[in-house]
C-alpha cells in the first residue's frame, strides 16, 4: 500500500508526531465509513486548487487526497540481529512504499537522548547500518538460490548480477537507494529490499533551529536529494488543539507561515511519486490520488472499478485553462476542453470528467 512508515531512534518525537497524524477531523467528516488502523496516521495533502474549484462550481463540500504513514516504532541498534522485536519492525517497513526518518534537532535537557548527544549525521547512520545490515542478511540468503536458478535458466542471470551488485554497494555501507545508477533494482523488486525505498526526513526541530536558515541549509544538504521537513512536533500538537486564528498566532511566533504538516503531506506525497487529478460538481470539489504516469481508465479506476472497465473517454481540461476561461461552459466555449482516451496520461491538475458504460 502507498505509505510512508515513520521510523527513528527512541525519544526523537515520532509519538509526539504520530498524535498530530492521528488526530485529524478532515478524515473523519470525509471517509466515515474507513476503518482506520491505529498505527495509521493521515494527513490531508492541501491544495488550495480545491477551494477555487468548489467556488466555480459552487461546490457543497472539499475533499483533499490524503498522504497515509505507519507508525514503525521502535528501530534501534541491533534490530538486524532480531535483537527484541526487531524482526516485527524490519517486517514492518517491508510493506511501506517509502521510509520517513524523524531526527531530533531540539535541545532539552530533561529529554535523553539514546547516544547522549543531538547529532543528526549519526543518528540517520545508525538508521540506515540497520537497514542495510538487514538488506545484506536478505541477500546472503537469496543469493545461493540465485547463483543456481542463473546456472540453468538464463533469464535469471540479471537478477543475479543485480544481487552481486547491491551486495557490493551494502558491502561499501551505502543504500540501494543511493545506487540506482549502478544497480538495476526493477531486478531486485522480488526482495524487498529495505534500502531501495526512497527517503523523507523529519526534522523535529525547535523555535531556534526552525529561524536558523544557516542551519536548515545544512541540514537539507545532509539529506539531498531526498526530501527535507522541519517541524516542532510539540507545536503541531498544539496547533490541532486551536482555532484558525490563534494557531496562526502560534505558528507567527515561532516565525513559520504554515502548520508542518502541510509540508510533511506535500514531501510525503513527492516522495511516494504521486500526483492528483481534480473532479468537481455541486456536490464536492475533490482530488484524487494516482501515480505518476497513469492513463485515463487507470485514473479512472481510483474513482470506482467499473469506471476503469467501462472507460469510454475523459472530458479533460487543465486546472489553470479552467481558471482563465471563469467556468466549464466558457472553457468548452474556448476549445480548452479536450476528449482524451484509453492511451491518454494524466497530468498533475487534469480537472476531470469521465465517459463510461456499466
Ligand atoms: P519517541 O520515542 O520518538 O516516540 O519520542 P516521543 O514523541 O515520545 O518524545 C520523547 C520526549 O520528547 C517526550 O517527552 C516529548 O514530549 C519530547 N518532545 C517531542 N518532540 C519535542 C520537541 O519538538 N521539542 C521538545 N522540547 N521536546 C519534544
Amino acid at each position: 500500500s502507498l505509505t510512508l512508515g515513520i521510523v527513528g531512534l527512541p525519544n526523537v518525537g515520532k509519538s509526539t508526531l504520530f498524535n498530530a497524524l492521528t488526530r485529524n477531523d478532515v478524515l473523519a467528516a470525509n471517509y466515515p465509513f474507513a476503518t482506520i488502523e491505529p498505527n495509521v496516521g493521515v494527513v490531508p495533502l492541501p491544495d488550495p486548487r480545491l477551494d477555487k474549484l468548489a467556488e466555480i462550481f459552487g461546490s457543497e463540500r472539499i475533499v483533499p487526497a490524503v498522504v497515509s504513514f505507519v507508525d514503525i516504532a521502535g528501530l534501534v541498534k541491533g534490530a538486524s540481529e532480531g535483537a527484541g522485536l526487531g524482526n516485527k519492525f524490519l517486517a514492518n517497513i517491508r510493506e511501506a512504499s517509502a521510509i520517513c526518518q524523524v531526527i531530533r534537532v531540539f535541545d532539552d535537557p530533561d529529554v535523553v537522548h539514546v547516544d547522549g548527544r543531538v547529532d543528526p549525521g549519526s543518528d540517520i547512520e545508525t538508521i540506515n547500518t540497520e537497514l542495510i545490515l538487514a538488506d545484506l542478511q536478505t541477500l546472503e540468503k537469496a543469493l545461493p538460490r540465485l547463483e543456481k536458478e542463473a546456472r540453468v535458466q538464463k533469464d535469471r542471470r540479471p537478477a543475479l548480477e543485480a544481487a552481486q551488485a547491491a551486495k557490493s554497494v551494502l558491502d561499501a555501507g551505502r543504500t540501494l537507494f543511493s545506487a540506482q545508477a549502478e544497480v538495476d533494482t526493477t531486478e531486485l523488486r522480488e526482495l524487498n529490499l529495505l534500502t531501495t525505498k526512497p527517503f523523507l526526513y523529519v526534522f523535529n526541530a525547535d523555535e531556534g533551529v526552525l529561524s536558523d536558515e544557516a542551519r536548515v541549509k545544512e541540514l537539507r544538504e545532509l539529506v539531498a536529494p531526498a526530501d527535507a521537513v522541519f517541524l516542532d512536533a510539540k507545536v503541531e500538537a498544539e496547533l490541532l488543539e486551536l482555532d484558525e486564528e490563534s494557531a496562526r498566532e502560534l505558528l507567527e511566533s515561532i516565525g513559520q507561515h504554515e502548520p508542518g504538516l502541510h509540508a510533511l503531506a506535500r514531501a510525503g506525497f513527492h516522495t511516494l511519486g504521486l500526483q492528483t487529478y481534480l473532479t468537481a460538481g455541486p456536490k464536492e470539489a475533490r482530488a484524487w490520488t494516482i501515480r505518476k504516469g497513469w492513463t485515463a481508465p487507470q485514473a479512472a479506476g481510483v474513482i470506482h472499478t467499473d469506471f476503469e472497465r467501462g472507460f469510454i473517454k475523459a472530458e479533460v481540461v487543465s486546472f489553470d485553462d479552467l481558471v482563465g476561461a471563469g467556468s466549464m461552459t466558457a472553457a468548452r466555449a474556448a476549445g480548452k476542453v479536450r476528449m482524451e482516451g484509453k492511451d491518454y496520461v494524466m497530468a498533475d491538475g487534469d480537472v476531470v470528467e469521465f465517459r463510461f458504460n456499466v
